[in-house]
């Protein structure tokens, strides 16, 4: 799950960042509202954090920009305290939520959460996939209510899966969920973490649709 923090304040954004990638998220940071507008409407991200005050684009306006470019991923914005005005026009843009500065991180990130859950079409913080379970909340794997431990990268792999359970998810969606910008794009790493995991999980935890991609929980109901 990758997310995007447009923040002009870089203390802000940076504490974002880190507190998101702890709890299990990749964390691309933008301060410039023109560029920040670029890559939410050019990449692929799972919610966007979206500061309204931005140089050389409000984020209001870059919010309406997205959503008429047909830009659906969810959107939190950071607005000000007692400012309900700024947090109608927001929402009326098409932000999915909103939270006041200053906020508690751990609220930031429940927030987050349930947004790419929601989006995922997932209702509840624990993902359920035959005998697979995910805590989102924990950052928790468990195959047949056996914890299984996992590096933060194997982590990333199931729970983009698990989220979209069911549905075959190609190598290049992989690799842009699951990495950094600048990660060379060419490498075969997604076979090798793919590998990594079954090894952990069970061979039949993630199926492969040989020129497809990988699904799991294909056959759940
Ligand atoms: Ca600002």
């Amino acid at each position: 799950m990758r997310i995007l923090i447009l923040e002009d304040d870089k203390a802000i954004g940076a504490s974002i960042a880190e507190a998101l990638e702890l709890a299990g998220f990749i964390a691309d940071r933008e301060t410039d509202g023109e560029i920040g507008w670029y890559r939410g409407e050019t990449e692929g991200y799972d919610a966007i954090v979206l500061d309204l005050g931005l140089p050389t684009l409000d984020g209001l306006t870059l919010l309406k920009r997205w959503r008429k470019a047909g830009v659906t991923t969810p959107v939190l914005i950071l607005t000000a305290r007692g400012s309900w005005e700024e947090r109608v026009e927001g929402i009326d843009a098409g932000a999915d939520d909103y939270l006041p500065k200053p906020f508690q991180i751990e609220e930031l990130i429940a927030r987050i959460r349930a947004l790419v859950r929601r989006a995922a079409g997932q209702a509840t913080a624990l993902l359920i996939a035959g005998d697979l379970t995910l805590d989102t909340r924990q950052m928790r794997i468990a195959v047949a209510g056996r914890p299984v431990a996992l590096t933060p990268q194997e982590y990333r792999l199931v729970a983009y899966l698990m989220h979209h359970q069911g549905r075959v998810v190609d190598q290049e969606e992989l690799v842009e969920h699951l990495y950094h910008q600048d990660f060379d794009r060419d490498s075969n790493s997604i076979e090798v973490l793919i590998g990594r995991v079954r090894k952990k999980l069970g061979p039949q935890a993630i199926e492969t649709r040989r020129g497809f991609g990988y699904v799991i929980g294909a056959d759940a109901p």
